[in-house]
């Protein structure tokens, strides 16, 4: 019990994993949060032995041609999915997975491109560090009322922000 492992960090978005957070998925790695998104639905747990999550292999010309064809249109974390679906065939499930921050550098790499992968990574942080502060406790439909008048929201990006808000609230409550 005296170990002191580095800090576990989901394997999607990067936020560290918190044993105060009920959800947040040790075993596996990933976050409270991404555990609802679909790409995660699939991933197995880290491998125990060593318990490293160590680099996977760098994509394959394959899955850099799949990349660059689909990066623009396709949401990052569905690619990163689909990525780790054909890592998974290729090499079993015990491989270590594709990560965000993987995919995000190959995408910076390609020329002229509409970076945009960053968006739920960065968003994932903004929430655990709001969390952290005890903002986001605060934050409820009247807030989100408030700030989508003064801002001028549509409807559904207010409908967006409350889903994404209230449902961080109720993962950190639960
Ligand atoms: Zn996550």
């Amino acid at each position: 019990m005296n170990a002191q492992p580095a800090p576990l960090k989901c394997r999607l978005c990067t936020v560290r994993l918190s044993h105060d957070n009920p959800r947040d998925d040790f075993t596996r790695a990933i976050c409270g949060d991404c555990r609802q998104h679909p790409a995660a639905r699939r991933l197995g747990p880290v491998s125990a032995s060593g318990g490293s999550i160590g680099a996977p292999r760098g994509f394959t010309t394959a899955e850099k041609a799949l990349i660059r064809k689909v990066y623009g249109y396709m949401a990052p974390l569905q690619l990163l999915a689909l990525l780790n679906e054909r890592l998974q065939a290729d090499l079993g499930d015990a491989a270590n997975l594709y990560t965000l921050d993987q995919l995000h550098a190959e995408i910076q790499g390609l020329p002229a491109g509409v970076v945009n992968t960053g968006d739920w990574s960065a968003l994932r942080k903004y929430l655990a560090k709001a969390r952290r502060a005890g903002l986001l406790e605060q934050v409820n439909v009247q807030v989100i009322d408030d700030f989508a008048v003064v801002f001028a929201l549509s409807t559904a990006q207010q409908l967006r922000l409350k889903d994404i808000a209230l449902g961080a609230r109720e993962t950190s409550h639960d």
